[in-house]
């Protein structure tokens, strides 16, 4: 069974950290608009309808402009790309490569008819495609916008990804939030089906169900009306839900101190005002 998105850190960023003296002078090169795209040829010939599918929904482009609004100090490139094979995403270098081997996997485990809490099985890969590109994306800014974090950097990613969705309307956000839940639920029953050694905790990732946990603890947290489900339905445990607020305020304190000084926040208004979900013609 492959695993969420795993990523690969790369080490010439951790070096010039370490060389570059505390309290450099920030960027002034920073800018918004700095998100490129690019579909990389699927080798593998079962992927030529996710590569055709995704560029006519411009779902890179789509993503792009998401993200505009963050002031990188260089391009960030998201990229898909054939991964000989390997369901994965990875972050390295001002660039963001998520597999056609990723994708089908989110395709392959969509469900087949309306889940419990609602979601129609076309709107159910919207969430993981976001999520996936979201948590690589997470990654890109705290390395190239340098903040700091407390705590591990592949739960940081993953909350990341879930407090920009849960910025969205009131009924993209439950699409997205349905989506993601599914996978990752079903992601977390399978690592549960396995017999676990003690080293298979050893991992930068924390263990499947923690990542579905903490992401509905995030929803809940946001918006515990819109989410009322997540106790009944997504059993969350309601010793958890109770301090899920808490810990959305948490994410939200630190993404507000340290990550959007780094945000253009007209183009965030105008972004957040938009809907995503559907394809919409080029302007
Ligand atoms: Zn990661």
């Amino acid at each position: 069974m492959a695993a969420r998105h795993r990523h690969i850190k790369t080490g010439l960023a951790v070096l010039m950290l370490a060389i570059l003296p505390a309290g450099a002078p920030a960027q002034t090169d920073a800018m918004p608009n700095r998100v490129r795209t690019e579909y990389g040829d699927p080798a593998n010939p079962a992927h030529q309808q996710i590569y055709d599918n995704l560029k006519q929904q411009r779902v890179l482009e789509r993503l792009g402009e998401f993200l505009s609004p963050f002031r990188f100090p260089r391009d960030l490139l998201l990229k898909v790309e054939g991964c000989n094979g390997k369901v994965n995403a990875y972050y390295e270098d001002a660039v963001v490569r998520v597999c056609y081997e990723y994708l089908a996997f989110i395709y392959d485990n969509l469900p087949r008819g309306a889940t419990p809490g609602g979601l129609a099985p076309e709107d159910a890969a919207l969430g993981p495609t976001f999520d996936v590109f979201l948590h690589e994306t997470g990654h890109a800014v705290f390395d190239m916008l340098r903040i700091p974090l407390v705590g591990r950097e592949e739960d940081a990613a993953d909350l990341f990804s879930a407090y920009i969705l849960l910025q969205l309307s009131k009924e993209e956000t439950r699409t997205l939030m349905r989506g993601i839940a599914h996978l990752a639920r079903k992601e977390a029953t399978a690592a549960m089906a396995e017999t676990l050694q003690l080293k298979d905790y050893a991992g930068v990732h924390s263990h499947a169900g923690q990542r579905y946990f903490n992401l509905i603890c995030m929803a809940y947290g946001r918006d515990p009306e819109l989410f009322a489900n997540a106790v009944s339905i997504g059993q969350l445990p309601a010793e958890r839900a109770a301090g899920c607020a808490t810990e959305y305020a948490q994410f939200e304190y630190a993404f507000q101190t340290l990550i959007l000084p780094h945000v253009d926040y007209e183009l965030f208004r105008t972004v957040r005002a938009r809907q995503w979900l559907r394809p919409q013609p080029p302007e």
